[in-house]
Formats: structure tokens, sequence, C-alpha cells
């Protein structure tokens, strides 16, 4: 999609902070971290939530999640923890129409059950 922020990270037009790459995923650090460390895991191809990808590519959430599981091991945060949330359409609050999983980690994260 010529006009998504995320498609055009992808193609380098607008740069990110790289944390991971393969030939389906990309992943990188959110400009607006909400923890210690907060990357943003996306698919190459295009979606535009996660409920549009559960349907119409169901094989990107493998994808993503075993880059997600690749990149918390090399950091080491694995056996600590962290968290994966996905906002999907407007009452939760998504502002960029590429599906993206932000995943939280490197310190206790409040919220949702945690104490
Ligand atoms: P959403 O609110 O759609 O779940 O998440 C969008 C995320 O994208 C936000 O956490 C926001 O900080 C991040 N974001 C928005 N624009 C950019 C950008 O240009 N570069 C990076 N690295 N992150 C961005
Ligand atoms: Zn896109």
């Amino acid at each position: 999609m010529s006009d998504c922020l995320f498609c055009k990270i992808v193609s380098g037009d607008i740069p990110s902070s790289k944390v991971y790459e393969d030939e389906n995923v990309f992943a990188f650090n959110d400009i607006s971290p909400m923890a210690k460390n907060h990357w943003l895991f996306i698919h190459k191809e295009h979606t535009k939530n996660a409920n549009e990808m559960a349907n119409e590519n169901p094989e990107h959430l493998l994808d993503i999640f075993k880059a997600i599981s690749v990149v918390t091991s090399d950091h080491g945060v694995v056996e600590n923890g962290y968290r994966v949330i996905t906002n999907c359409g407007p009452d939760a609050g998504q502002t960029v129409f590429h599906t993206h999983f932000h995943v939280l980690s490197g310190e206790k994260l409040a919220g949702f059950g945690a104490k």
C-alpha cells in the first residue's frame, strides 16, 4: 500500500530502528516506547489489522509469532517474560492500519492483571 506508514518502513522509504528482519517479517523499535523494550512486529505483506490477517492470511500470524520467539530469546527476555498486544479497530485505539503486534519487555509491566 503506497500510502501506508508501515509499508514505507518495510521498504526503507521511512527510516526505523530495526531489531529483526526475515523474508516475511520486519520488527523495529516503537518511536514512543511504553516499556524499556517496545518493539513492533509487522508482516511485509499489508493487511489492516489482526482480524483481517486472521481471515485472509492466517499463516502470517505464525510468521509473526515465530519472529517474536526469536527476538525475545535473542534479547534474553523469555524467562522474565514479555507482553504481546495488538490493537484492532477504533475502540482499541488502533492508529496505524497495517497489522502490528506490540511486544513489551525488559521491566515489570503494569496493568492487564500484573501485580
Ligand atoms: P497502535 O496505536 O496503532 O496500536 O500503534 C501504533 C504505534 O506505532 C504506536 O505505538 C506509535 O508510537 C508507533 N508509531 C507511529 N508512527 C511511527 C513511526 O513513524 N515510527 C515508529 N518506529 N513507530 C511509530
Ligand atoms: Zn502497510
